[in-house]
């Protein structure tokens, strides 16, 4: 049995397994044409299978919500699922069909996570948890907007950001995870495998910026854009043919993490790329890109941030000092995080330009380039787990500060 289904802009094959609860194996048993190093093309047939449905017989002590809760399904989806069923007069041994759901957490760990997914992640966190702030900082070259996202009451003001390179998506969804998982804390007023939720609240402020290159996430995930005036140039930039899977850029071939004023000179005659480029190329000037712009601009307003993180893939390694502007605590902080998280800290010489630069060039405190999991961008959702743990171990270190002595 399978299910007829016209591929959708904004559609990838790991995203319609998702939303159907199917593997990808079998979809493409069912569908032998598909190649999966190809983006998914939006109005060509495939077929889903379809999954047998998931029945359950109520038990004594049952109620329609437990239920519903249990099976992490909405009630009002169960109950559209059970037209015939009074959700107030369940009796023993009666047959519920549990629908298959799905929302924006699971595409964290499960597919492509990308700008549409991150909004509608965000507005869903904002509704559980009203204590968040949400806040847009810019627009991207294509229009989307690129937001922020705040925990904390305190004056300890702490940023952290992601997918500045476009193929490292993942810590988009891993940055999200984190804060859900901050937030639940919070709320519910538990520690958190010994991290006190309540005291990092009262003592800092955390804003997220999770997607600093939206558009260049999109390229990635789905391929070239129609409609924009990029499709053409974009495919002579490209070096890897109709792949995109390896470009960091944004959707205009430059590299946002080369894009900041510290001896941005020295890094473009190093680089040597003067043209558009999937990664590298640092665009004719410092600060051209809005979304590098939106960045710098968030940052530059006042109070200023203590310390700053940027995510990056892939390495294990943290990057910790920028020429020798680095505060002295710096040092200590590397050393802090690299404990928490068992990643390598590192010195780095003959690299400038980037986020982390101009933060310690600028702002004199600690900043840290953080080069999340292992293997080649992007990195397979099977390390989610593992990246996630370590994420949030760098994350709850820099929460809870350097401790004195
Ligand atoms: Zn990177």
């Amino acid at each position: 049995m399978s299910i007829p289904y016209v591929i959708q802009k904004g559609d990838t094959y790991l995203r319609i397994c998702l939303r159907y609860g199917v593997h990808l194996q079998s979809l493409l048993n069912l569908n032998p044409h598909l190649r999966t190093n190809e983006y998914a093309i939006p109005g060509h047939l495939i077929h889903i299978p379809q999954r047998p449905p998931n029945v359950y017989l109520v038990q004594q002590q049952d109620t329609f919500y437990e239920i519903a809760s249990r099976f992490r399904v909405p009630a009002q989806w169960l109950a559209n699922a059970n037209p015939t069923v009074n959700p107030r007069q369940l009796t023993p041994g009666q047959s519920l069909i549990i629908p298959y759901w799905t929302d924006e957490r699971d595409v964290r760990r499960e597919a492509e996570y990308g700008p549409v997914q991150l909004f509608n992640d965000m507005n869903g966190l904002i509704d559980r948890y009203p204590f968040l702030k949400q806040e847009q900082i810019g627009t991207s070259v294509l229009g989307k907007p690129i937001m922020a996202i705040g925990i904390g009451n305190g004056p300890v003001r702490i940023h952290a950001n992601g997918a500045v390179h476009a193929n490292e998506w993942i810590t988009s969804a891993l940055l999200m995870e984190f804060l859900e998982q901050y937030a639940a804390h919070y709320e519910n007023c538990r520690s958190w495998r010994g991290f006190d939720a309540h005291a990092a609240y009262e003592r800092t402020t955390l804003w997220l910026v999770p997607m600093v290159n939206p558009d260049g996430v999109e390229l990635v995930q789905e391929g070239v854009p129609d409609r924009t005036h990029y499709a053409d140039p974009l495919s002579d930039w490209n070096w890897y043919g109709e792949d995109y899977r390896l470009w960091k850029a944004n959707i205009r071939g430059v590299d946002l993490n080369d894009q900041f004023p510290a001896h941005w000179e020295e890094e473009r005659d190093r680089r040597s790329i003067m043209n558009p480029a999937p990664l590298n190329y640092g665009g004719e000037a410092p600060l051209t890109e809005p979304e590098a712009i939106a960045l710098a601009d968030f940052i530059d307003r006042e109070p200023h941030f203590d310390l700053a993180l940027s995510f990056h893939t892939q390495g294990q390694e943290i990057y910790w000092n920028y020429r020798d502007y680095e505060p002295e605590e710096s040092e200590r902080w590397a050393k802090l995080l690299e404990q928490a998280s068992g990643y390598r800290a590192v010195k780095l010489f003959g690299s400038d330009a980037g986020f982390k630069d101009w933060f310690i060039q600028k702002y004199r405190k600690p900043g840290f380039t953080v080069e999340v999991g292992y293997g080649v961008n992007p990195l397979p959702l099977d390390q989610f787990e593992r990246m996630s743990v370590e994420v949030t171990s760098i994350l709850k270190a820099a929460l809870s500060g350097l401790q004195e002595g």
